[in-house]
């Protein structure tokens, strides 16, 4: 039942090809743009541009309120994604949480990425032994993806339970697209929807979006003080469409952000993710992690809305995460 752009009064196939180009490509992605920001994009006016975005606001059906009971069913189904960590999980009410943004935000080798990939292993595991039975997508902005590193996790995982499983396996549940720019990135998280409903009835349903790096092509494109506003509507965007995933799906969304250790006169306080404030408001859990003695690492809960703030040691071994 899906509305395509072409079914919105007030939408010809001129300009839905426009606003497709523009990277709307959804009518959830137009329900939520601003009339400027619309007309710019699809060359039209801003009258028509409001008048789209009223149709696409009833035709996507959000804003609209829910009951608390509503909630409270969907909050039932969310599951929890094991770290391999006993403190960590704890620290997060059992493990990560779907239906949620995830954040994970620190310095360059604090091991961000190491985390991402030792999930993508444990969400393929069955719920009783910490995984939610389902498969990942991971995409991928700067090329820090390796198989190798998931065999690896694989036979720590095999050790570790006394069961031999086979690293193939797990490759094929992975599924990972790098992301060339943030337009890319942005279009990805369609793609990722499209692989998702696809898989929805198998038996790995997709229960893991994993965005690693979300912020370094922003960051990378826009520089200056007169793109902030560009930047962070276009990361706003990008947010609403990945918690939209985790929602529509029941997916655990894990994404990761570098801080800097040399501050620099755009981007501000080194110890502040990049992102700022819409990351700060979206993202449902913020984890700061840190380098400690040797294989040693501290995650820092930073704000959550039902979590005491806490912290948790981990190890990043060979065979991946443990206490
Ligand atoms: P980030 O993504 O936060 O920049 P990474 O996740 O890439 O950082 O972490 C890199 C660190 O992870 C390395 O410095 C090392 O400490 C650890 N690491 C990476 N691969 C392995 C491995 N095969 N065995 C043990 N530790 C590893
Ligand atoms: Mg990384």
């Amino acid at each position: 039942s899906e509305v395509l752009l072409e079914d919105l009064d007030h939408v010809g196939p001129a300009t839905a090809q426009k606003l497709k180009d523009a990277g709307f490509n959804t009518v959830e992605a137009i329900a939520v743009a601003s009339p400027a920001e619309l007309a710019n994009s699809a060359e039209i006016g801003e009258s028509t541009a409001a008048k789209i975005i009223n149709a696409a606001r009833q035709a996507a059906d959000i804003g609209g309120f829910e009951t608390g009971d509503l909630v409270l069913e969907r909050r039932k189904l969310v599951g929890k994604l094991s770290t391999g960590c006993e403190e960590f999980n704890e620290m997060m009410g059992g493990g990560i949480e779907s239906q949620s943004i995830t954040e994970m935000y620190g310095e360059f080798g604090c091991g961000k990425t190491q985390v991402a990939h030792q999930l993508a292993v444990n969400v393929q595991l069955p719920p009783e032994q910490g995984g939610l039975g389902g498969s990942v997508v991971i995409i991928d902005t700067e090329n820090t993806f390796r198989p190798e590193r998931i065999t690896q996790m694989v036979k720590g995982l095999s050790e570790k339970h006394g069961v031999e499983y086979d690293p193939e396996e797990f490759l094929k549940n992975i599924h990972v697209a790098r992301a060339y720019n943030s337009n890319h990135q942005i279009l990805l998280v369609d793609s990722a929807s499209e692989l998702a409903n696809e898989l929805k009835d198998s038996d790995m349903p997709v229960r893991l979006l994993i965005v690693d790096s979300l912020t370094a092509h922003f960051r990378a494109e826009y520089i200056g003080r007169g793109t902030l506003a560009d930047r962070q509507q276009k990361l706003n965007k990008h947010l609403h469409d990945i918690q939209r995933f985790g929602d529509l799906f029941n997916s655990c969304v894990v994404v990761t952000n570098q801080v800097m250790s040399k501050p620099d006169a755009f981007f501000g306080d080194p110890t502040k993710p990049i992102g700022g404030h819409i990351l700060g408001h979206t993202a449902t859990f913020r984890l700061y992690i840190r380098k400690s003695k040797g294989d040693k690492r501290i995650v820092k809960l930073i704000d959550s809305p039902n979590l005491p703030d806490g912290e948790a040691i981990m190890s990043i071994t060979t065979d991946g995460l443990s206490d």
